[in-house]
């Protein structure tokens, strides 16, 4: 039997795609290239161990049909990045929340064991820091467009923990804090590839805000080797649990290191939020992942850290990764 990987098209759907497949796994993807694209996963389809079916994850039918050929199933088809989802609201929380209950549904019914890829967008403008999996979620206003993202997440993981609690349907929840990697576009506005293409173009590195807010970001083989594991662990099963990487950096701290990586002469500019986003915006300050229950649980450690990380992003833009 196979494993399918919805969303398996995209950034981190591809490399988990390549980390199965090395794994022996034999690979069905769903995938309606949305924001996703058949470039990530062409050197795989040799037509034998990978089937690509290009529709949504919100065809019920189509979603039945495929889960019952499988063993196991990693759902990660999602609206992608923060931009899109200030820019198109209604697509964003219908594919989050109706996807995932398509998805679930299919699960509970041949009760095949379920990961989803929820996000550290769910802590929202929590303060605290690290973030732990049991802290609150504090969510702005719902007139500010960003947190329908967050809540439409949150409410995914609500309904998997409910299939746990009531028909102990094995499922894990993992929350990814900023993830990155080669093949990453910054076309739906993450930061990493974004700061890459203007440094290797020689444009003005944009920062936005005052540069101060700061990310950890985590190398998607780290992410990928980590949902594998965990799909995998009998007691991640009915867990929330917080995949990413601990060290942290400021965002004007983060356009240097790509400067200095790069050779690029491009300038830093700060630009005001309410000019890269429009209304509908709020940034977090810091979001910094707790670990210590991954640990325990597999034995994670980041292996790759940041320089590792924009240097395989470099490398793959010139070998002509699209921006
Ligand atoms: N950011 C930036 N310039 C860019 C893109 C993003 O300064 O060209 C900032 C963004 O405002 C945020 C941080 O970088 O403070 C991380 O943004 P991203 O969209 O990558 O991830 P998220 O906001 O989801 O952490």
């Amino acid at each position: 039997m196979s494993v399918l990987v919805t969303g398996g098209a995209g950034f981190i759907g591809s490399h988990l795609c390549r980390a199965l497949l090395a794994k022996g796994e034999d690979v069905l993807v769903i995938d309606d290239l949305s924001t996703g694209s058949y470039d990530n996963l062409a050197d795989l389809d040799d037509g034998r161990r990978l089937r690509l079916i290009v529709d949504s994850v919100n065809h019920e039918a189509l979603v039945d049909t495929c889960v019952q050929q499988v063993s196991k199933v990693y759902h990660l088809a999602s609206a992608v990045g923060v931009r899109l989802i200030i820019e198109q609201p209604v697509r964003t929380i219908q594919s989050i929340v109706g996807g995932t209950e398509s998805v679930l549904k299919a699960c509970a019914r041949y009760r095949r064991p379920f990961l989803l890829t929820s996000t550290s967008e769910v802590y929202g403008k929590g303060s605290k820091v690290p973030f732990s999996e049991n802290d609150d979620t504090v969510m702005g206003a719902t007139s500010t467009r960003r947190w329908s993202y967050a809540c439409a997440k949150a409410l995914d993981e609500f309904l998997a923990l409910a299939y746990w609690t009531e028909a102990r349907l094995p499922v894990v929840i993992v929350r990814l804090f900023n993830t990155v990697g080669p093949r990453q576009t910054g076309q739906y506005g993450m930061v990493v590839p974004a700061f890459v293409s203007q440094a290797l173009r020689g444009d003005p590195i944009t920062v936005y805000g005052d540069g101060q807010q700061s990310r950890c970001f985590a190398h998607v083989y780290d992410v990928v080797e980590a949902l594998c594991q965990l799909m995998d662990c009998p007691a991640a099963r009915g867990q929330v649990i917080n995949i990413g990487n601990n060290e942290e950096i400021s965002i004007e701290g983060l356009a240097l290191r790509v400067k200095e990586i790069t050779g690029s002469d491009s300038p830093i500019v700060k630009i005001p939020y309410q000019q890269a986003y429009g209304e509908g915006f709020d940034d977090m300050r810091r979001r910094v992942p707790d670990l210590s229950k991954i640990a325990a649980l597999i034995g994670y450690r980041p292996q790759r850290n940041l320089d590792q990380i924009i240097r395989d992003v470099v490398e793959s833009k010139r070998q002509g990764a699209r921006d």
